[in-house]
């Protein structure tokens, strides 16, 4: 059995990870509060503990990723959450990405397409009892969630080949998604705004790489 520990040391250190992330340019403190306040050695195998501060991405298994904690901040500071925000993520993955969505007090609606993870997830996510305001879905994040929308924000978490149609339309007026897109081993971080009339303007930003957005369910 796993043991969670949250020592002085790893408060320690996810505290000057906090300021790595202030020098290279994050400025949002409600995200910078978030990441701060969640054990991120808890989302990696313990075989990961003393290194889960460095900023760095991991492997969680099925060939899948943690995203690298900059990459976590970028995302969430573009996406310029509110509290009471419904936000849909695509690629659950660690669930690392969610927490910090739901500790700035979002509720949160996740899809994951690898079952195994969908399946691990469920059954060990530590912080259940702390977050109930995330939703965990097994399914095509290419078709997002329907019935549950629409949502203030979305935020993808994987290299999106296409702006998925549906992703904007599930998106409320004035609602924003925070995208990379790309299919080579870079992608263009964008950021959408819906119009009135359905459509999208786009903003430009920097570059990333990230796992594929995959089509489909995998069992
Ligand atoms: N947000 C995650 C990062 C996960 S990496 C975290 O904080 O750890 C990207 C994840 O997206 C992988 O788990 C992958 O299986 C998932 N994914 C890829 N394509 C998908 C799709 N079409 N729908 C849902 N999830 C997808």
């Amino acid at each position: 059995m796993r043991k969670y520990e949250d020592s002085y040391q790893h408060k320690g250190l996810r505290k000057k990870l906090i300021d790595v992330l202030r020098e290279k340019g994050i400025t949002d403190e409600s995200v910078l509060e978030a990441m701060n306040n969640i054990p991120r050695h808890y989302f990696l195998d313990s075989a990961f503990d003393k290194i889960a501060y460095e900023d760095r991405a991991f492997p969680i298994g099925e060939g899948q990723t943690i995203s690298q904690p900059y990459t976590v901040a970028y995302q969430t500071q573009l996406l310029q959450v509110k509290r009471l925000d419904k936000v849909l993520e695509i690629g659950t993955g660690s669930v690392y990405q969610a927490t910090v969505l739901a500790e700035m007090g979002a509720w949160v609606y996740t899809i994951e397409r690898q079952k195994k993870l969908y399946d691990h997830q469920q059954k060990s996510y530590h912080f259940k009892s702390r977050y109930p305001n995330i939703k965990f879905f097994y399914g095509d994040g290419f078709e997002g969630l329907p019935t549950y929308g629409p949502f203030d924000k979305v935020i993808i978490t994987a290299a999106a080949p296409f702006i998925p149609p549906k992703l904007v339309q599930q998106l409320k007026t004035g609602g924003q998604m925070v995208i990379p897109v790309g299919e080579g081993d870079m992608q263009r971080m964008l950021r959408l705004t819906k119009q009135p009339d359905g459509s999208a303007t786009e903003e430009a930003f920097d570059m990333f790489s990230f796992v594929p957005m995959l089509t489909g369910r995998n069992k």
